[in-house]
């Protein structure tokens, strides 16, 4: 079927292209070297090796008496110590926090950073886990958008222009603030029609002339060849070559995790799993009267139990939630976000390169598609549908099979994709918002919003995860003007590295083998997901017992999360369920649903040591976990489980849950059963009458004339030419396994499959040869099995 690739009329993209082909090789030659860069006094001052955060009770001791004196440092900003009494406060104007920040992804925890940094006292609380939210489901880009781009141009809109620059400008922020955690990624656009190599690689250039300095690797074009040798598993056919450009690519929970820890270590109080339930107003004297908002009641979820916290301001980052917050604020205010869904599937690594990502720019319904290599394996996404917003909202299978569909039409027909292959899925909620301030309140803001409602409530949502950092250096400049605060100077987050990157190179895990005996593909994960505090979580590792590795001990032989990161997870990062660890912590589950149950027994012991579970809790724990796979594409079946069932099949669950039900062959990833297998090599060994390892033409004539077909030459050809398509004159058994996964997946059947299929059924064997069991079956049953459909003899594919 014809896809409309097309996606802007054809004379104007040639213009554009023109026009933008003369700039690009202008810039080609006058472009700014990649060395130069603005960030090269990047704040040197690091948490010591030894560091370790305040628990999350000493957080929850300040947060109840609402920040009351909090001990600040001789230099840099406040820490959080010892909880002094009231008394002992400075002053009356200690007794509350300059700002109570609702919400702890990423616009919510990189606004608390922002804020502690500038000597400012905040408290940020997250009712589930940091990053629950959207920011652990975003597709991982950190990136100006190429897309943005090309809309800034066809529309001549200006403001979006000044978007993508300012998020090229943070992108470069972001990959020099958190090394560790993000990296640059090339991409590349596939291009089957000649027309669309000038313009989408002068569009790539246009895209790194408006990063400027801030740009990373230019792109660069590719011919077919090449193309092919860079990404082998792609469709050929028609292809014209590629065009390749960079963006940065991070691990956006890990990113989220680290700004909450670099909040904490300049003295924010960051609690997770505490909820803001209600606003308090009362009339403010310096505003004639006005209602304002000075408390709010949290209530911490893990026990239930309520206080209030006192503060100055109140700031709404919960993003697709903010409605739920703004009514705490007014009841009756209108509504403004927009929520919509994007699913994203993880496939295994084997669909795609290691270190290119691909990008589908125009789909058959004309959204943007990515496939790109993330944590070993690859993701492919996204969708974007209209949705509720829930907490872990569950992906629709229609959407998974949008994208599998897409993902199939780029690669080559070879390389099939199957639903089996997909190991993880999942759905994030855009905050798409709509500004109540602006004349027109339907259309949605594009990028972020800042709003202030009468009682003093700050909303700010939107946005992306890219620009996280200036969204929120916007948001403490409103905060401090708004509600009078006096910070000790302008945002400095520029310059602040993030808890893991100060002593972080790309060769540190070398020394991690060297020093404690680690795999390599554990010492690399533990490098790039916690920077220089993987010392501290290497030190956490058991001995395995081996010769090597000395120290390490898996939770899966697949992936290279290691037992100690429960423990570090536990111990300094507040983690407290054990899905916080599955999904945020590391990102096992967005990996691989099955390996996640198939490890959760292990991950709940772990954190039940470290936090006394008992029996009832841990059973609880993973029935919460199972609960929260389901939003991550586990199998409706498998969703009974329970943890003795799982603790029992040690960690070997294969199709437990599964076994006799039709999600077994929709979720299995190897196409046969090891029993199917041998039952095909039984069905094929009973074809090849000579035993020569080929079905040849001559083995088939044998075969039907043994069960009593009238068995010619030519039929034999018909048949056989059917289903050898590398037109060898037989079937070997790989083409054998093709056809019956054909049959199996796709019911492709041949009148090559029909004779298979009958050989099995009668248990062809050479004792019964020559004329065969069913030549003396009555004429009736000898006839309807001696017809061979039509649709069955030449072309029934
Ligand atoms: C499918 C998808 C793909 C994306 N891909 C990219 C990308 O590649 N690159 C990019 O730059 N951006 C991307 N984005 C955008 C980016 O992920 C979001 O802009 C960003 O994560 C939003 O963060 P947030 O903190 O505003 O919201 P969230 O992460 O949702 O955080 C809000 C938090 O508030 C908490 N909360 C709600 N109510 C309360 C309460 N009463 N008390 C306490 N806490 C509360 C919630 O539990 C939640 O954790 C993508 C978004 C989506 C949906």
């Amino acid at each position: 079927m014809y896809r409309a690739r097309s996606f802007m009329p054809g004379r104007r993209a040639l213009i554009a292209s023109t026009a933008t082909v003369a700039v690009g090789s202008a810039y080609l030659l006058y472009r700014p070297a990649y060395a130069e860069s603005n960030f090269s006094h990047l704040d040197k001052k690091r948490p010591g090796p030894l560091w370790s955060p305040p628990s999350r009770a000493q957080m929850l001791e300040h947060l109840k008496t609402s920040g009351t004196y909090i001990h600040r440092q001789a230099e840099g900003g406040p820490e959080p110590g010892a909880v002094l009494k009231k008394e002992e406060a400075e002053s009356e104007g200690d007794d509350v926090f300059d700002l109570l920040i609702v919400g702890g992804g990423a616009t919510g925890a990189g606004t608390a950073l922002d804020a502690a940094s500038r000597g400012l006292k905040v408290a940020c609380v997250e009712r589930d886990d940091f990053a629950s939210g959207t920011s652990s489901k975003s597709t991982k880009l950190v990136h100006g958008g190429v897309r943005y781009l090309q809309k800034a141009i066809f529309e001549l809109d200006y403001e979006q222009w000044k978007l993508v620059k300012e998020a090229l400008k943070e992108r470069r922020v972001f990959l020099e603030t958190a090394p560790h955690l993000s990296h640059m990624l090339p991409i590349l656009l596939p291009i089957y029609t000649w027309w669309q190599l000038p313009y989408y690689y002068a569009g790539c250039k246009l895209y790194d002339i408006l990063a400027g300095k801030e740009n990373m690797e230019s792109a660069y074009w590719m011919g077919k060849g090449k193309a092919m040798e860079a990404f082998p598993m792609l469709k050929d056919e028609g292809l014209v070559g590629g065009v390749v450009y960079y963006d940065g690519q991070h691990n956006d929970s890990r990113m989220n995790i680290s700004l909450v820890m670099t909040a904490a270590s300049h003295g924010a109080i960051m609690a997770n799993h505490v909820e803001v339930t209600q606003l308090h107003k009362r009339p403010d004297p310096a505003r004639g009267g006005e209602e304002r908002i000075y408390a709010a009641s949290v209530k911490d979820r893990m026990t239930g139990e309520e206080w209030k916290v006192r503060c100055r301001g109140v700031i709404n980052a919960t993003g697709p939630f903010s409605d739920g917050v703004r009514k705490l604020d007014e009841p009756t205010t209108k509504e403004i976000v927009a929520p919509s869904a994007g699913v994203h599937i993880t496939l295994p690594n084997y669909y795609g390169p290691k270190t290119m990502g691909l990008l589908d720019p125009a789909t058959s319904d004309g959204r943007v598609i990515f496939f790109l290599p993330w944590q070993g394996n690859v993701i492919a996404g996204t969708t974007d549908s209209p949705t509720t917003v829930s907490q872990n909202p569950v992906p629709q299978e229609k959407e998974i099979q949008w994208i599998l569909d897409e993902v199939r039409n780029y690669l080559s027909p070879d390389v099939k994709v199957r639903r089996g292959d997909v190991l993880s899925a999942w759905s994030g909620i855009r905050p798409l918002v709509m500004d109540p301030a602006a004349k027109n309140t339907q259309s949605l803001v594009r990028n972020h919003m800042i709003n202030i409602s009468k009682g003093g409530l700050l909303t700010i949502a939107g946005g992306k995860w890219t620009t996280y950092r200036a969204m929120a250096e916007e948001t403490v400049d409103a905060a401090i003007k708004e509600y009078g605060l006096k910070p000790n100077g302008p945002s400095t987050t520029e310059h602040i590295k993030l808890v893991g990157g100060h002593a972080w190179s790309k060769t540190m895990y070398i020394k991690l083998i060297q020093q404690f005996g680690l795999e390599t593909e554990v010492a690399k994960h533990l490098s790039e997901s916690y920077g220089d505090r993987a010392w501290t979580v290497a030190s956490m590792a058991a001995t395995t017992g081996q010769s090597w590795p000395l120290h390490g001990v898996r939770f899966s032989p697949l992936y290279p999360y290691i037992e100690a990161e429960a423990r570090y997870a536990v111990r300094a990062e507040y983690a407290l369920t054990a899905v916080d660890f599955i999904a945020r912590r590391t990102r096992l589950s967005f990996l691989n649903v099955q390996v996640t149950l198939e490890a959760l027994p292990r991950v709940i012991d772990i954190m039940g040591e470290e936090l006394g579970w008992d029996r009832t809790k841990k059973e609880s724990e993973f029935d919460n976990a199972v609960e929260f796979l389901k939003s991550m594409g586990l199998p409706e079946q498998s969703t009974k489980l329970k943890l003795a069932d799982v603790a029992k099949s040690h960690g070997n669950i294969g199709t437990l849950g599964l076994a006799d039900s039709e999600d077994a062959k929709l979720y299995a990833r190897a196409q046969f059963t090891p029993d199917e297998v041998s039952n095909l090599k039984k069905q094929f060994e009973d074809l090849d009458f000579d035993h020569d390892q080929h079905i040849s033409k001559d083995d088939l004539i044998h075969a039907m004339t043994t069960m009593g077909y009238n068995a010619s030459t030519e039929i034999a050809d018909s048949v056989l030419r059917e289903v050898d398509f590398g037109r060898k004159g037989f079937v070997d058994f790989q083409d054998y396994l093709d056809i019956a996964a054909g049959l199996k997946e796709l019911q492709l059947e041949s009148a090559f499959t029909h004779l298979a299929q009958l050989d099995t059924s009668r248990k062809l064997n050479h004792t019964k040869a020559q004329i065969g069991e069913h030549a003396t079956d009555s004429s009736e049953q000898r006839d309807t099995r001696r017809k061979i459909p039509v649709e069955r003899s030449g072309g029934g594919t």
